[in-house]
């Protein structure tokens, strides 16, 4: 036990009141509790925060309830063991609502949220959309996408870009083409140099995935997008007229606050999006 000297009052990261009499975790000493208790009840949502706290690593949460498509997609399973390898428990699972309530209202927050659930875009979930705004609006980083998001209708999907992003993205189609990188967008811009870091994701040039891509993305914002030579490489989708136009994109990223929010429209989770996906959660 130890209190830094602060004139700041301490709340209890469980209960969230002042407490006086209070506890820090031994591991991090960055978050106090009221009592042996409510850091008992903590102690599932604090351990992979403790974690990447003394580790310096990165602590990411994913947002994965409605439909487990971690546990029953096979093509879910890639883009976790992608992000959650290196840091295995720095990794949290959110796995319902309730869940993800209590990791926003936690003193200390993750560095960045994968959410591959379409749940979120449900009418009931409005509160948490908001939530996950403010937490971006701060420095949070929100990247939607992975195959659960394409549960979510068409339609809606304008809404729910921008009820968490504040955008006005639009969708303009769902089919399979090559995407080139914009090399010149500010997250790949600030890239580490090819082999500089161990865990630095390799983006490829250029790479064909079948997505749902967006349109009304600014130029800056585009990670990966289509081009004039872009075509229709799935023989089913040639139904939809088999054109594609340039500048739809099917990874985006924005500045929103202090923080990001992305878009990765890949329903297939492609390598090249797993990659895509690494960089936006700024792993
Ligand atoms: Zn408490
Ligand atoms: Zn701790």
């Amino acid at each position: 036990m130890s209190a830094p000297s602060s004139s700041a009052p301490v709340l209890c990261a469980h209960c969230h009141k002042t407490v006086a009499n209070f506890e820090f975790c031994t591991a991090c000493q960055a978050v106090a509790y009221c009592s042996i208790e409510h850091q008992k009840s903590d102690w599932e949502l604090h351990k992979p925060v403790c974690h990447s706290r003394r580790q310096k690593e990165p602590y990411i949460a994913h947002i994965d309830f409605g439909r487990s498509t971690t546990d029953n997609s096979p093509w879910c399973k890639p883009l976790v063991d992608a992000i959650s390898l290196p840091y295995p428990r720095s990794f949290r699972l959110v796995a319902s609502p309730e869940d993800l309530r209590s990791l926003l209202a936690h003193p200390i927050l993750p560095s960045a949220i994968l959410c591959t659930s379409g749940e979120i875009a449900k009418k009931q979930h409005a509160n948490l959309r908001g939530a996950l705004k403010a937490y971006i609006e701060q420095g949070g980083r929100v990247v939607l996408g992975g195959p659960g998001i394409g549960w979510v209708p068409y339609c809606d999907i304008p809404k729910l870009l921008s009820s968490i992003g504040g955008v006005s993205w639009k969708t303009e189609g769902y089919h399979r083409t090559t995407h080139t990188l914009n090399a010149a967008h500010p997250l790949v811009a600030a890239l580490p140099s090819p082999g500089s870091s161990p865990t630095r994701a390799t983006l490829p040039d250029t790479y064909s995935c079948k997505a749902i891509v967006l349109k009304g993305v600014a130029t800056g914002d585009m990670m990966y997008r289509s081009t004039e030579d872009s075509g229709v490489e799935s023989l089913a989708m040639l139904l939809h007229g088999g054109k594609v136009g340039s500048d739809e994109v099917a990874v985006a990223a924005t500045k929103v606050g202090e923080g990001w929010f992305a878009w990765c429209g890949d329903v297939n989770q492609e390598e090249g999006t797993t990659a895509a996906m690494k960089v936006l959660l700024g792993l």
